[in-house]
Order: C-alpha cells, then sequence, then structure tokens
C-alpha cells in the first residue's frame, strides 16, 4: 500500500494552500462584513484555473483526478466558506453532470466558458417540500412540440443569483429529468436570497419557475433519469466537502494550537495543562482520521468505484469532526473565542455547521450507510 502523495499533487496543494493563506485569510473579515468576494479574490482562482479544475482538458479545463480535487477543497477549506463554496457548486454540482452526462454541443457551448470562471454553473434540485427525500419534487416539466415547459419552486440554490445557467430537476411523465436552464430565461426568476449564518460571499436563494420553455436540446442525459445524475454528482460532492471540513478542522487545529503555546494561566502556557494538551491531541487525531476517509473515498472513485457508503461516510465523519474540533478550539480561546468578526474561529463555527445538513444531512449519510451494510457491504473496500 503506497499512501504517499505524487510530487505534482503535492504541488498542486501547495499552490491552493499559498493562495488561501495570502490572497484569501486576508480579507477574511471584509467577506464575512459586506457578503462580497473581492475581485482580488476570485482573480486569484481563475489565475490558479480553479474554475475548471472538473473540466477536461479538451473543454479548457484541468481535468484534474477526484484525489487532486479532494486536495485542493480541503485547501479551500482553510478559508471561508463563502469562497469555498462559490468554486465547489460551480465546478461540483454546476459542472460535473455536464461534463459526465452532457451532449458534445452542451459541452462545447459551455463547459470552456465555465472552465474561465466567466460562466458560473448552479444546482436545482431541493425544493421547499422536499429537500432530504428529494425524489419527492413537484416541479413539473411538460412536452409542448419540440420544448419543455417548467413550472416549480426550488430553494436554498447556491450561487444562482450569479449563474449563467441552472441544472434544474423536474418530473415529467417519464420521470425526474435534468434540464440545462439559463439564467435569463423569462420564466427563472430568482426568488427570496436568504440571510445565512455563515457562508458570507456565496449567495443561496429561492427559484420561481413559471411558464419556463426550453427547447428539447436543454435536456441532460435522458429523459426520466435525471435522477441518477443528481445522486452521481452528489456522492462526489460528499467527498468533497468531506475534504472541505479536514481542512477546516486542520486551521483550526493549528489556530488553537498557536494560541495555547502563547497564552498562559497558573503560571504556564495553555498547553503545559495537560487537559489541554489532550483536547487538541483529539483534534489532531480526528482531523486525520477525516482525511483518511476523505482520500479513501477519493481513490475509490478516481478507480471508477462507486464508492456510496465511503462518500457518505467521509462526509459523515469530517463532518461532524470539524463541529467537535473547532468547537474545541473556541473552548480553548476562553472569551476571545466567542468574539465576532476578530479570531476567524467564531467564523469557521458558523461556516463549518452547514456541512451536517446540506448535501445530505448527517441523518441522511447515516441511512446510505445503514443501507449499504444491509446489502451485505459489512467491510469497506480498501
Ligand atoms: C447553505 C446551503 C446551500 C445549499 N445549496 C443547495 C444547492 O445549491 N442546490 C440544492 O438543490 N440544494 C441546496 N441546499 C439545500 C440542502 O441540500 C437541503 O437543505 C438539505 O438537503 C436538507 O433538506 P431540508 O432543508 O428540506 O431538510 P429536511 O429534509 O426537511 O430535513 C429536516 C431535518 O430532518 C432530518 N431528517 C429528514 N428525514 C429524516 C429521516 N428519515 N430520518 C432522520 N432524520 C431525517 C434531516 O437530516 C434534517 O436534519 C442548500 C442548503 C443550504 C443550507
Amino acid at each position: 500500500m503506497d499512501l504517499a502523495l505524487c510530487e505534482e499533487d503535492r504541488a498542486l496543494r501547495e499552490s491552493v494552500r499559498r493562495y488561501v493563506e495570502t490572497t484569501v485569510n486576508p480579507v477574511w473579515q471584509e467577506i464575512d462584513r459586506s457578503g462580497r468576494l473581492p475581485e482580488s479574490v476570485l482573480a486569484g482562482a481563475r489565475e490558479l484555473g480553479l474554475f475548471g479544475m472538473a473540466i477536461p482538458p479538451d473543454y479548457g479545463g484541468l481535468g484534474l483526478t477526484v484525489l487532486q480535487k479532494a486536495l485542493v477543497h480541503e485547501m479551500l477549506g482553510r478559508g471561508p466558506w463563502g469562497l469555498a463554496s462559490y468554486i465547489s457548486v460551480h465546478t461540483g454540482i454546476g459542472c460535473t453532470g455536464l461534463v459526465l452526462f452532457g451532449s458534445e454541443a452542451q459541452k462545447r457551448h459551455s463547459l470552456p466558458r465555465m472552465a474561465s470562471g466567466e460562466w458560473l454553473g448552479c444546482f436545482g434540485l431541493t425544493e421547499p417540500q422536499s429537500g432530504s427525500d428529494a425524489s419527492n419534487m413537484q416541479t413539473r416539466a411538460r412536452r409542448h412540440g419540440d420544448q419543455w415547459v417548467i413550472d416549480g419552486h426550488k430553494i436554498f440554490i447556491t450561487n444562482a443569483p450569479y449563474a449563467h445557467h441552472c441544472m434544474i430537476f423536474a418530473r415529467a411523465d417519464e420521470g425526474i429529468t435534468a434540464f440545462l436552464v439559463d439564467t435569463d430565461n423569462p420564466g427563472f426568476k430568482i426568488g427570496q436570497i436568504f440571510e445565512t449564518l455563515g457562508h458570507q460571499g456565496s449567495a443561496i436563494c429561492e427559484l420561481v419557475l413559471e411558464d419556463c420553455r426550453v427547447p428539447a436540446a436543454a435536456v441532460v442525459g435522458e429523459v426520466g433519469r435525471g435522477f441518477d445524475i443528481a445522486k452521481r454528482v452528489l456522492a462526489e460532492g460528499r467527498t468533497m466537502l468531506g475534504a472541505r471540513s479536514v481542512g477546516s478542522g486542520q486551521k483550526a487545529l493549528e489556530l488553537a494550537l498557536e494560541y495555547a503555546e502563547s497564552r498562559a494561566t497558573f503560571g504556564k502556557p495553555l498547553i503545559e495543562h495537560q487537559a489541554l494538551a489532550f483536547r487538541i491531541a483529539q483534534m489532531a487525531a480526528r482531523t486525520d482520521a477525516g482525511r483518511g476517509l476523505v482520500y479513501r473515498s477519493a481513490w475509490l472513485l478516481d478507480r471508477g468505484e462507486p464508492a456510496v457508503r465511503e462518500s457518505s461516510t467521509a462526509k459523515l465523519f469530517a463532518g461532524e469532526a470539524v463541529w467537535q474540533t473547532v468547537d474545541d478550539a473556541i473552548q480553548l480561546l476562553g472569551g476571545y473565542g466567542y468574539v465576532r468578526g476578530e479570531y476567524m474561529l467564531e467564523r469557521i463555527w458558523r461556516d463549518a455547521r452547514v456541512v451536517r445538513v446540506y448535501d445530505g444531512s448527517s441523518e441522511v449519510q447515516q441511512m446510505v450507510i445503514a443501507q449499504r451494510l444491509r446489502k451485505g457491504e459489512i467491510e469497506t473496500a480498501w
């Protein structure tokens, strides 16, 4: 078994770490206050080719492996989740469906401009009455001659206010179908834009689809097979969210360690109080364990395995672990940990809370793992 990263993967990881630490983190407070990503931050991501990380080189992207994408997401997790989400929704659920299931014409039309960051993609699955049980969606698609007419509501759709198009899932007579809908379509309207606890810099909003007419060529993949696309796209997304959680956990650990070395109580640095040293050791062990699960899931996906159980395990564990780790780090900072807008930890705490909710909540991941166990996957592939 060889667990070493190759030179190319290390270089990629270091270039993204440098970008996050030198271009993004110095302006985290500005992003948090304004809810906007400065042009310098977006330009840095474009320069690194991050908008095209999931797009094959034939269409102008970097064509990274799943493991390489996980390394990028781990490093993005060291910074504000608004940026990580802005990039990951576009490159993950925004691009992957098109890359894997789009027609050649759809790919030629959209992917080069998505790779450069000129066009942003988003993904409209969740509805006001169906989130965890997304297959229960009510949005309808009806065929009218050579067009489809879509009517319904979507909710919490990331990036939609900035996006060029959205992959919309709607129920046709043949079953759930995926459509590529331009956001300037007269039947596509942005509804409420929500204020959120964290994630500043990427917006989530309601979508209203009213008599939204698209050509037959807007169907992605086969009519009636859209839910398979959603599931495939989300499985990879779970590994990436696990990776982002690991990056945030690592950052919280580093901040806590630095503080524990410099702050003294009862005549010695915090780190020399055994109770706190043990707490930090547990933060490190949890982060390491999450990283191992994430890399394993990415490795399996790169080998063409579905990695259903493994990606759910990675997201469940890393998402719960970062929550505990950042809470421990805030505890270590005492009163300073609770001050808003000054120490990064409270921002990580607000940002990371959502990983247990979206892209399949922790409860949904446990449902998936239990189903796989009942199907005979008692031991995971390794
Ligand atoms: C910041 C953010 C960004 C998002 N971006 C997108 C996006 O880009 N595109 C998109 O389509 N969606 C997006 N979502 C939606 C997100 O995926 C859903 O919120 C999530 O799937 C949960 O659905 P829900 O909110 O309807 O909760 P519900 O499904 O109503 O669940 C409520 C609670 O009950 C639990 N629960 C539900 N059923 C069970 C069960 N059987 N057993 C045990 N527990 C259960 C859930 O885990 C959850 O804790 C986003 C959400 C947020 C917060």
